[in-house]
């Protein structure tokens, strides 16, 4: 059945109703050919294809549906379906993609992407490249917008999360600046991933829960020292002495199985080294001072007397339970390693 648009002809301006013609043809986009079949109005007045608005648009979204599935690039409704799949607004999805809103809203709405922003577009299809994306820009986001997109992501991902890259992203995102909570020093993940495996490496029987008092020790005595701590970690009291803050999260971060790893020993688990440490980025005096801590660690016979010692710091003793324990108690250190 032959459909007709009412229009006035572009060539003899006579006002009629045109019967479409559906033309099979080839079209360039960007310099491809793509064959598809055109609808045009043909004026019955003089024959000529007339310029109809609606139906050119109709024509060109069909020359760009064929280019897309040609190129392998989303098209617009899966865009849509993907960005609201891991629970993206357009604003958000914009920026963990790295473009404009205004091309997100354009592409959505039928638009053809850019080479470089297709490849992207494309790549989202998978959620691990989505996760990458996301944590790789999570600082231009709200802290809600990425939770929220990380658990619609990873139920995507269907349970096969891929944890040492998420903890390694973990670590970053604990870096904090230079405070009085943290010694005056910013946290460098891999200053501390570097100080653990040097510790891993010469302290006996390194149990996390000694791990803690370690690293405790030698932030403490590297502030009253040099004025700053060692890795810049902020420590908590804990019933059983003082911990870094969010340790369980530094340990994960840390224990990723590439350069540490938690081993299974006696009552507990043990921090052990995978790799030589590398102290290319450390002075001479800090590697004084992590050599010293290790020998003051070793001193105790087993982890308990190192934590009955650690109860005897006025730090420890004089902060409420569960509260950052003040830099300023540095001075009061029992540990006097020189
Ligand atoms: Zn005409």
């Amino acid at each position: 059945m032959v459909e007709f648009v009412h229009a006035i002809c572009d060539a003899c301006y006579a006002e009629v109703d045109a019967p479409i013609s559906i033309v099979r043809e080839s079209v360039a986009v960007r310099g491809m050919p793509v064959t598809e079949d055109f609808e045009y109005p043909i004026c019955p007045e003089c024959g000529n294809r007339i310029g109809h608005a609606p139906t050119m648009d109709r024509n060109l979204e069909k020359q760009y549906r064929r280019y897309r599935d040609l190129r392998d690039i989303p098209q617009p409704e899966e865009i849509v379906a993907l960005r609201k799949r891991y629970g993206f607004t357009q604003r958000a999805f914009a920026a963990v993609l790295d473009m404009g809103i205004a091309s997100v809203q354009r592409y959505e709405h039928g638009a053809l992407p850019t080479a470089a922003h297709a490849h992207l577009l494309r790549n989202m299809r998978d959620p691990r490249y989505a996760r990458e994306r996301l944590l790789g820009n999570r600082k231009k986001l709200g802290s809600d917008e990425v939770d929220k997109a990380l658990s619609a992501i990873e139920g995507c991902l269907g349970g096969s999360v891929d944890y040492a890259f998420v903890r390694i992203e973990l670590l970053d995102g604990m870096a904090s600046c230079a405070s009085p909570e943290t010694g005056m020093r910013s946290l460098e993940a891999a200053r501390l991933r570097e100080t653990v495996v040097f510790l891993a490496s010469h302290v006996r029987d390194l149990y996390r829960t000694k791990l803690n008092k370690v690293l405790f020790y030698l932030d403490f005595a590297s502030f009253r020292d040099a004025g700053v701590s060692f890795t810049g970690l902020k420590y908590a009291k804990a019933e059983f002495g003082p911990v870094p803050d969010q340790y369980e999260l530094m340990l994960a971060a840390l224990t990723d199985g590439v350069d540490l790893s938690l081993l299974e020993q006696g009552e507990g688990q043990v921090v052990v080294s995978n790799r030589p440490s590398d102290l290319a980025g450390f002075s001479a005096d800090e590697i004084e001072l992590l050599k010293a801590v290790c020998a003051f660690a070793n001193t105790f016979a087993s982890s308990a007397d190192l934590s009955h010692f650690s109860h005897g710091e006025t730090g420890w003793l004089e902060t409420p339970l569960g509260q950052i324990i003040d830099y300023s108690y540095a001075a009061s250190l029992r540990w006097k390693c020189k």
